[in-house]
């Protein structure tokens, strides 16, 4: 195969925060020689797991001795630099797709497979595996959104996992380990990562050009998951905040919000004007029912210094508190979100998922509605 054809299996220089306890637990389990050979690094989305997952292999290879890595030894930079030959990092996001498939795993010569690997069918798991170390005592397998391997991809890794060849060490990370077959579960050692401090959320979103403002609001509305964070503002989620809030108090009619919402720039995801404007409508709808869950939690008798939407709900004017009301409204925002699955129209789902919200307004006194939102 020409070299310009090959995958590239380099990892991120930055050093992950707030998981200090895990990794030193993973690395001083490897100074005793005790390091299972499959690890399953689970967490909520948006935390920093995978970034985790590369610091604690670069640790393992350096050269100062298994800890955190020192960025400088051969290793170190070989690593950083996409040249070390013990390590396959599979990250099916990356590459612009969404589905990990068998081929990925093992080699498949139908030319479906080799298109889908670049004209390099080789550069799979099973082949990786097979060679022998080139450098370092471990052969590394690293797959992030492990979930996205489809259930045949699964299958064939299995393999890998019943019989591991000697110093082999597979890390899959995933936000959603139930979708992971329930032998692939039993064959790996759980490691699970936890949501930042809203503090350390907030550093790291700074650091990413966030004000100081916006760092606060969305590091509280992602409960501390600075991936999520970032997200949040690219798809200019206190926009849609804003119409969904407008729609709950009555400021707005809802089928106004729902334009306003319909109308707001962001980084949405999809190749077609049509895709990507249903998922702002997901988007939009997974917003709406985190603030109306919130709403239902309030009424419940949470405080809203517990609630990542709490000051939203807090600063609002009273609408519907009736739990009953709250839920039957949550069951439209779920409904609503289905819709974007089913491919069903993008206006369509925002028009229901903003009547949702409307009614839970309080009822109309234009004069006084409007004397309290000046
Ligand atoms: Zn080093």
């Amino acid at each position: 195969m020409p070299a310009e054809s090959k995958r590239v299996h380099r990892l991120r220089a930055e050093t992950p925060v707030g998981h200090d306890d895990v990794l030193e637990g993973l690395w001083n389990a490897a100074r005793r020689g005790r390091l299972p050979h499959a690890l399953l690094f689970g967490g909520p989305e948006g935390i920093g797991k995978f970034l985790a997952a590369e610091f604690f292999v670069r640790g393992l290879a350096c050269e100062g001795g298994i800890g955190p890595p020192c960025g400088r030894c051969g290793p170190c930079k070989r690593l950083l630099s996409g040249n070390y030959g013990d390590l396959h990092l599979l990250d099916i996001h990356a590459l612009g797709k969404n589905e990990i498939r068998i081929c990925y795993m093992t080699l498949r010569t139908d030319d479906a497979s080799k298109k889908e690997m670049d004209g390099n069918p080789e550069d799979n798991v099973d082949t990786f595996l097979s060679l022998r170390a080139a450098e370092a005592d471990w052969r590394i397998v690293l797959i992030r959104d492990a979930d996205r391997m489809n259930s045949q991809a699964q299958n064939a890794l299995l393999k890998n996992l019943e019989e591991p060849g000697e110093r082999t060490l597979l890390v899959l990370v995933t936000s959603h380990p139930d979708r992971l077959l329930a032998t692939i579960h039993s064959r790996c050692v759980h490691v699970g990562f936890e949501h930042l401090s809203i503090e350390e959320c907030e550093r790291i979103t700074r650091e990413h050009a966030l004000s100081v403002e916006r760092a606060g609001l969305l590091s509280r509305w992602s409960c501390g998951a600075p991936g999520e964070a970032l997200e949040l503002e690219a798809r200019s989620a206190p926009a849609l905040v804003q119409a969904i809030q407008d729609a709950l108090t009555g400021a707005s009619s809802p089928l106004v919000a729902a334009r306003r919402a319909a109308e707001t720039e962001g980084d949405f995801l999809g190749a077609t004007d049509s895709a990507r404007a249903r998922h702002r409508a997901q988007v939009t709808c997974e917003l709406a029912l985190r603030v109306v869950s919130d709403r239902l939690r309030a009424a419940v008798g949470l405080g809203a210094d517990e609630l990542a939407f709490g000051a939203e709900v807090a600063g609002s004017p009273v609408g519907v508190t009736e739990e009953s009301r709250l839920r039957a409204a949550v069951d439209d925002l779920l409904e609503a979100r289905q819709d974007v699955e089913r491919n069903m129209n993008a206006d369509g789902i925002l028009d229901r998922c903003f009547l949702a919200l409307g009614r839970l307004a309080p009822p109309r006194e234009p004069a006084r509605a409007q004397g309290r939102n000046r």
